[in-house]
């Protein structure tokens, strides 16, 4: 079900009329529905009831305090890949003991504020990681919790930016790896082995790879058990895809049960790390048209919003729904949604089928994950608000960036 719906003819998030947002915020304006984070959140844990389980959000996503404290509030815990993502959940009052360490580049000072916290697990990509890990804790008296990031070497079928489950990635172990990496670990003294973790790659659309990726996994948990070394956990990573377009994204329960049947009969706590899945369809980013710009061959309407906000459909080539706030009667045209920025990249959509007047609002839909959380400055374009629906209350949970406060860190010469 979706939380952003229209009555009389206006786009609604719950119970706010997208254009008393804009009215109240201006544009562009991120907008989340606090109950569509709770409700992915909870069909996870749904599906997970009865097995000792924790479902770690991938703060990457979209890394907002105000997102962070939904998920935490509900028991989530997080998977950060940078010493700032573990402050902004440390900041939201996350427990350490739910938040696992991912990423291929954690530095020696990373390291030691993940170990000072106290958190549950790094996921280790590297046997050069591994050696830091190792001496950096012991440098602090203390013993690292680790888990190694094996790369099934399956095929995730989607786009080749967000797949990383291949050989040719550069995350994780290569399978054949794994066992001496392990070997590796249990003979250091400053680090704890307690799990695997696999990860093969985002926005996927079929269940079948992750459950060909955990047969694995599952390989290798029993060659290490032959040689003594029993795992607590295994981690199964995020990736699970949504619906931008017309798509069939797999449910939870397609998605999960196959893998959990394979998992009952085991004393393993299941880690997962989704991203996408929590917050994609959640969020939605709110511009305003500013110029019609018709022309012979192509039509462009240049709105508020840039590729500086959203960077997904220029980096990726990522379709976004692109729909009016308040519906209109006209004659629709194509249209090629652009923002002000000085590049030939800088579009949101191509060749939409609108009705358009300038100062339309417009709604690009499903931009909850991977979109405010890579925003950037270029053009030094303030970023926008972002603003957290729930029920009939707003929150403006960041307010829209100043220009000044965009240069207050640089000094001119002398
Ligand atoms: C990005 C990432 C995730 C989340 O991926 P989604 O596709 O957003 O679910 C999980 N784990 C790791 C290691 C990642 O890099």
């Amino acid at each position: 079900m979706s939380h952003f719906t229209r009555k009389d003819g206006a786009l609604y998030a719950e119970e706010v009329s997208l254009l008393d947002i804009a009215t109240r915020y201006g544009t562009p304006c991120w907008v989340y529905s606090r109950h569509a984070l709770e409700t992915a959140l909870d069909e996870f844990q749904q599906v997970l009831d009865g097995f000792d389980s924790l479902v770690c959000y991938a703060v990457k996503a979209n890394s907002n305090l105000a997102v962070l404290d939904v998920f935490a509030r509900r028991g989530a815990g997080f998977d950060i890949v940078s010493a700032g993502e573990l402050k902004r959940v440390l900041a939201v009052g996350a427990d350490p003991r739910q938040i696992v360490f991912s990423g291929v580049g954690k530095t020696a000072a990373e390291m030691e504020l993940a170990l000072a916290a106290g958190i549950l697990c790094f996921n280790v990509e590297s046997a050069a990681e591994l050696e830091r890990l190792d001496a950096v804790a012991g440098s602090l008296g203390k013993t690292a919790p680790i888990s190694l990031r094996v790369n099934p070497d399956v095929d995730a079928r989607t786009h080749p930016y967000v797949s990383t489950g291949l050989k040719e990635n550069k995350f994780g172990v290569a399978y054949d790896a794994a066992l001496p990496f392990y070997r590796q670990a249990a003979s250091l003294d400053n680090v704890r082995i307690c799990g695997v973790d696999c990860h093969i790659g985002s926005q996927l659309m079929d269940a079948a790879p992750f459950a060909e990726a955990l047969d694995k996994v599952l390989l290798l948990v029993d060659g290490l058990a032959a040689e003594g070394i029993v795992l607590e956990h295994i981690d199964l990573g995020g990736g699970l895809g949504i619906r931008y377009r017309d798509e069939e994204a797999p449910s939870v329960k397609d998605y999960l049960l196959p893998m959990l049947d394979k998992l009952r009969q085991r004393q393993l706590r299941i880690l997962l790390e989704p991203g996408r899945r929590l917050v994609g369809n959640a969020g939605l980013l709110l511009t305003r048209v500013e110029y019609l710009k018709p022309g012979e061959v192509k039509n462009f309407a240049i709105v508020d919003a840039a590729m500086n906000d959203l960077a997904r459909p220029a980096l990726y080539g990522s379709w976004h729904d692109i729909v009016p706030v308040v519906l209109q009667s006209g004659v629709a045209l194509p249209w090629d949604i652009v923002g002000p920025v000085c590049e030939s990249g800088d579009f949101l959509g191509r060749g939409r089928e609108l009705a358009l007047s300038s100062g339309d609002l417009l709604a690009i839909m499903s931009a909850g994950a991977y979109s405010m959380s890579m925003s950037s400055n270029y053009n030094t374009r303030p970023r926008a608000a972002e603003v957290m629906v729930d029920g009939a209350r707003c929150h403006l949970v960041r307010h829209r960036e100043t220009a000044e406060e965009l240069f207050a860190l640089e000094r001119r010469l002398g």
